[in-house]
């Protein structure tokens, strides 16, 4: 096993690894030695799929305002945000949106030289900042190129971390293993940052990348860190069928409609000023809700069956100029123009809500109460509260680019001054970490990892789906039992030690499976529907009994002990959402 020593690992290079890498790095001068740890190409990483945009205010003279800003985005996430930090996110999204500009991102302007922005579900006004309909893409890249010219930060492209060490409640380090030759590696580090995205791949009709399978929450989980509104799984309206790709809001927010099998325009029951435009939690509901009604279009391919998008009615160049993407991506995979048919979608699992449970600035807590010292959080795979039970679209990207700036400086400040670590009860910890490892690599028989992977996909695409009902909760929560006892004898038939995907695989489902318990338990106790948390025998909101977060903390080997947190309101208090 290699020893590295760095002050500050990060888990993730994807915007809100990088931008907290950045700003760890400006905070000490560049004195300070980062690690930036990546599972496969930094420039891979989930975030460059993202398309639609980044939301902030930018002019106050069009109507549009922090508090507006903050408004919508409360009155999105069904009244589950914490109001201090969403206040938090308005306030400072401008700001990063500028950093961004500064470090090369070419964002939309129009022939005023003015910067654009778009339309998005749930926003009063339009406060979208984008580049095209690649706005991930090119904010990656500036990321990645500004990151490679600081002297003090280092990138392990392809290398999986398999446990987060801790000592006395305290960040240790990070044991991976280097794909390229299966070499295992200790990164000692002062401070840990996670941001390894979310855990969208529990299920099999999804919008996200392969790598999408939550690990850095699953680790936090094992090393006793508390998850957060794991229930609250986002489903776009506008998955493509069969395949489940995005077809961004973007879509919509240019002028797309949705329609039903007799052509009409079903938002107008449901969302009557908002239409197409209303947060994903309605329109995902009214999708389903209209299937329901026998207003869908069966796919027979898939079997599947689903709405239409139509873009035919906007101008051919508008769709050339703004959604290239999502034309070319309906070219190639169903041979459809979009500006002369219209596009077959259906609700996917897009993003996920809950995560590793962190106060205002990031920190990762223990419990309801303590934090995990030197830990934090930060992106998808953090549940700082922002969004609630439902995301608004484009709140992502502020999301990662403010708080990656907020725990970047945070880390640095408790690395310039914490102590160091007792190294012999570390390396005792990564011993027995690349012993795990070792047996899981010399078991001759066991589960198949795609078998269990394939399964759980089916529970949850079947059960845990836009509208949720007990009975089917409870059935899902057997069959996940069931495959997290299969995890524990997964079997790694490739023994080779070049690039072992076959290993990776095999840890990211048995990470899946852990988190996906965790979703299904909250899923099951919190009866209401809020948000994305649709239960049909619990149709209305109960801010009586459930305007509260839920917390997970792991319990021995397989045990869920769940508890309930606080939402914190300042200003706006819940009341019923009318779009
Ligand atoms: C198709 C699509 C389009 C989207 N468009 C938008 C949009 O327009 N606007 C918006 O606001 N949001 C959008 N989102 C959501 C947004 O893209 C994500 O929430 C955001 O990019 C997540 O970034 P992140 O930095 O948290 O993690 P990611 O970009 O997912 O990066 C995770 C990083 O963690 C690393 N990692 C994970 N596990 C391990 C491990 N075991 N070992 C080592 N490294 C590991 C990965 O290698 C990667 O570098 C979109 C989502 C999808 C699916």
């Amino acid at each position: 096993m290699e020893i590295l020593r760095y002050d500050i690992a990060i888990l993730g290079s994807g915007i809100g690894g990088f931008t907290s890498a950045i700003h760890a790095s400006h905070h000490s001068k560049g004195r300070l030695k980062i690690a930036v740890i990546s599972k496969m190409h930094a420039m891979r990483s989930h975030s460059v799929s993202a398309e639609g945009g980044i939301s902030g205010v930018l002019y106050h003279g069009k109507g549009d305002s922090e508090s507006l800003h903050a408004y919508d985005t409360i009155k999105g996430s069904d009244y589950l945000a914490d109001q201090d930090a969403v206040e938090l996110l308005v306030r400072n999204a401008p700001k990063e949106i500028k950093f961004f500009e500064h470090i090369g991102v070419p964002w939309n302007r129009g022939d005023d030289a003015i910067i654009q922005q778009r339309a998005f579900g749930g926003m009063s006004i339009p406060r979208t900042v984008f580049a095209a309909d690649k706005t991930g893409f090119f904010m990656m890249r500036a990321l990645y190129d500004y990151t490679l010219q600081l002297k003090n930060v280092d990138i392990f492209h392809e290398n999986f971390a398999t446990a987060i060490l801790m000592n006395k409640g305290r960040a240790a380090g990070i044991f991976m293993i280097d794909l390229a030759t299966r070499e295992m590696k200790l990164i000692e580090a002062k401070s840990i940052i996670i941001a390894t995205g979310g855990f969208s791949k529990i299920y099999g009709f999804t919008t996200t990348s392969h790598s999408t399978t939550g690990d850095g929450i699953a680790l936090a989980y094992r090393a006793g860190i508390s998850l957060k509104d794991m229930e609250f799984v986002q489903f776009h309206p506008t998955g493509l069928i069969p395949s489940g790709i995005l077809i961004t809001e973007a879509a919509r927010g240019e002028g797309g409609y949705l329609r039903n099998s007799d052509g009409r325009r079903f938002m107008e029951d449901y969302a009557k000023s908002h239409m197409e435009l209303a947060p994903r939690d309605i329109i995902s509901r009214a999708i389903m809700t209209e299937i329901g009604k026998g207003k869908g279009v069966l796919h027979s391919e898939s079997g599947l069956e689903h709405v239409w998008l139509d873009l035919r009615h906007l101008d051919k160049a508008k769709i050339d100029e703004r959604l290239p993407m999502i034309k070319d991506i309906t070219i190639k995979m169903l041979g459809i123009d979009p500006s002369k048919e219209q596009i077959p979608v259906r609700p996917v699992a897009h993003f996920t809500m809950g995560g590793i449970n962190t106060d205002i600035d990031g920190h990762a807590m223990l419990n309801g109460k303590r934090h995990a010292d030197g830990i934090w959080a930060v992106g998808e795979c953090g549940c700082v509260s922002v969004h609630g039970a439902n995301r608004l679209g484009s709140n992502s990207l502020s999301q990662c680019s403010v708080w990656g700036r907020i725990v970047g400086i945070e880390a640095a400040k408790n690395a310039m001054s914490a102590r160091s670590n007792d190294a012999k009860a570390l390396h005792m910890q990564a011993e027995e970490e690349e012993m795990r490892i070792t047996e899981l690599l010399d078991r001759k028989t066991g589960s198949d990892p795609y078998e269990i992977r394939k399964e759980l996909n089916h529970l949850m695409d079947s059960l845990v789906y836009v509208y949720r009902k007990t009975n089917e909760l409870k059935k899902a929560r057997k069959g996940i039992e069931r495959l997290r006892k299969e995890c524990d004898s997964i079997v790694v038939n490739d023994k080779s030690s070049v690039f072992n995907t076959n290993l990776r695989d095999a840890l990211e489902t048995s990470n899946l499976v852990e988190l996906a318990a965790v979703v299904v338990e909250g899923a099951l106790k919190r009866k209401e529907s809020r948000g994305a948390h649709a239960m049909v025998e619990y149709p209305k909101r109960d801010d009586k009994r459930w305007l509260k977060h839920t917390v997970a903390v792991k319990k021995g080997s397989r045990g869920i002990s769940i508890s309930y947190s606080p939402v914190k309101i300042t200003k706006w208090q819940p009341e019923e959402r009318k779009y």
